[in-house]
Formats: C-alpha cells, sequence, structure tokens
C-alpha cells in the first residue's frame, strides 16, 4: 500500500532561513537535475505561496513544489513569445504586497545571465525584503556533466562566462581571445558563426577544442565534441538543438577521461 504523502513528509528536516510573508525569495534552479537544487531552494518551492518560475526550470523541479502553491509562468526565452521584464517585476511587486511568500525561481544561478540583479534591485527600492538563493550555473554544471572542468591546473588559470547575446552590444571576442583563457558561453546558439570567426581573428587556432552541451544535466542531455574551425558545421548537422552551454578551450580535452556520466541519469 502507497501512503498519500503527508504534509509533514513535505517538509525539510531543517529550517534554514525564514521565509517571511510579504518577501521574495530570488532563488536558482540549478540547470535541469533536481539533484542539484540548493537545500534553500527546495525550503522555498515547500513554503512559497506564490511561485513565478521561467522557461528553463523543468517539470521534475516544478514537481517538488509543495501542492498548495500558486504556479505563474514568467517565460523569457530567446526568439518566443515572453513576459516583459517590467511585467514580472511588477507582479514580484504586487504579490509581496497582498502578503504571499513569493518564491522567484530562475533556471541556474539568478545573478549569472539571469537579470536576477534587475528584479532585486525593483525590490530594494520598493523596500520589499528579499533573499537571493544562488544556484549552480550551467556553464560549471554543464561542463561537469560533459566530463569538462572550468579550471584544470595544467590547462588554465583563469576562465570567462560570455553571454553571446548581443543586446548590449556583445564582448570585445577579439580581446577575450586574446587572454587564451577558455570560455564558457551562454546564449551563444545563434551567434556562433561570428563569434567564432572573431575568435580565430583574435588568435585562437582553428583546432581548439570546442565542447556543446544541450539540456545540460536533464535526461535530455547531449554532447558534441568539434573544433572551432569545424563546430558551426558540426553543430548544423548535429540535430542538436538549444539550449546550449559551449566550451571553447583546452579543458575540452578532457572528456575523454572524465566523462562519469552513465547513459541512463540515476533520476529517481
Ligand atoms: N541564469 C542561468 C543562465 C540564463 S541565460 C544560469 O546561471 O545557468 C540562458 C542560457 O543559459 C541559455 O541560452 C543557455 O546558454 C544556458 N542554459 C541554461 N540552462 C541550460 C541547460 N540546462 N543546458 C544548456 N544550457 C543552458
Amino acid at each position: 500500500m502507497t501512503a498519500e504523502p503527508s504534509p509533514d513528509s513535505l517538509s525539510l528536516p531543517l529550517e534554514l532561513a525564514d521565509f517571511r510573508p510579504g518577501s521574495v525569495w530570488l532563488a536558482g534552479a540549478g540547470p535541469g537535475d533536481p539533484g542539484l537544487l540548493t537545500l534553500l531552494a527546495l525550503q522555498g518551492l515547500r513554503q512559497a505561496d506564490v511561485i513565478v518560475h521561467d522557461a528553463l526550470v523543468g517539470e521534475r523541479i516544478m514537481a517538488l513544489a509543495a501542492p498548495s502553491a500558486r504556479l505563474e509562468f514568467a517565460g523569457k526565452r530567446g526568439g518566443k513569445p515572453s513576459a516583459h521584464q517590467d511585467d514580472i517585476t511588477n507582479r514580484l511587486i504586487e504579490l509581496a504586497r497582498e502578503g504571499h511568500r513569493v518564491l522567484r525561481l530562475k533556471g541556474g544561478d539568478p545573478f549569472v545571465f539571469g537579470r536576477g540583479g534587475e528584479e532585486a534591485q525593483a525590490l530594494a527600492e520598493r523596500g520589499i525584503p528579499f533573499r537571493i538563493i544562488p544556484g549552480i550555473t550551467a556553464g560549471i554544471a554543464g561542463p561537469a556533466y560533459a566530463g569538462i572542468p572550468a579550471t584544470h591546473r595544467t590547462a588554465n588559470q583563469a576562465v570567462i562566462l560570455a553571454t553571446g547575446h548581443s543586446c548590449a552590444g556583445g564582448p570585445d571576442w577579439k580581446a577575450l581571445a586574446a587572454t587564451g583563457a577558455p570560455l564558457i558561453l551562454y546564449m551563444a546558439w545563434k551567434g556562433l558563426p561570428g563569434i567564432a570567426a572573431a575568435l580565430m581573428e583574435g588568435g585562437r587556432s582553428a583546432d581548439t577544442p570546442v565542447g556543446v552541451v544541450t539540456d545540460a544535466t536533464t535526461e535530455r542531455q547531449r554532447v558534441l565534441v568539434t573544433s572551432l574551425g569545424a563546430c558551426v558545421a558540426d553543430l548544423e548537422a548535429s540535430g542538436m538543438e538549444p539550449p546550449a552551454i559551449i566550451v571553447i578551450g583546452e579543458v575540452v580535452r578532457l572528456r575523454p577521461v572524465l566523462d562519469w556520466l552513465p547513459k541512463e541519469l540515476p533520476h529517481g
């Protein structure tokens, strides 16, 4: 006989922080695997009255929400109709003022290419109490789930996290190329042809290894290893689809030894 989960079984063994009515927790959900949630994010999922979540937060994580929680989708996804940032921020303010415990749940880490800073700024301006709960960012966890370390003592002493999105003009690719440090790129799917060309112009060799990880840490994860010179054609031929993290640098060469992920993720 399987017992219905009792309200007790939904609580955590320890209360980590006080989730006050009228406050907002701005939390990262990690890149997909529920095992990568922090305990604070899980506490938020259990205790929130309203959860405002993004497209990048998967179903397996949303399934951990308390059954009584109201779920509001605030998707922002390149190319698709998406909620306006101001509308999301205003909604958070409104919900907090109504006295709810509001969990604002974002993919990865809220302060890494996640606009968490903008939302927190608006809350701070209105005097709404908030807490920031960091999450494991896709740019670190994605490569790790593909057996690619962000740093490796014999390979690099620095690593660059960069966005491939050109909304604010985009990074200076030639300057980044000149550092010699591996690049971990977010939102770089569409811009890859221009980015790869600029990096090669900036001095990175066409042989530089490139690792692409799509749907990282989920059961749909796929990995492609290619080179800077061939990545655009190889990616097109792969049939893979975003979201993707793209790693460019010698650390990618460690994958054959460090690839640890069983074909089936131990998703329980
Ligand atoms: N705050 C998030 C990043 C949001 S920007 C974080 O810290 O991870 C959105 C970009 O993140 C996507 O375009 C993609 O480049 C990357 N991304 C997020 N989740 C991902 C996943 N599960 N697999 C691969 N890339 C992912």
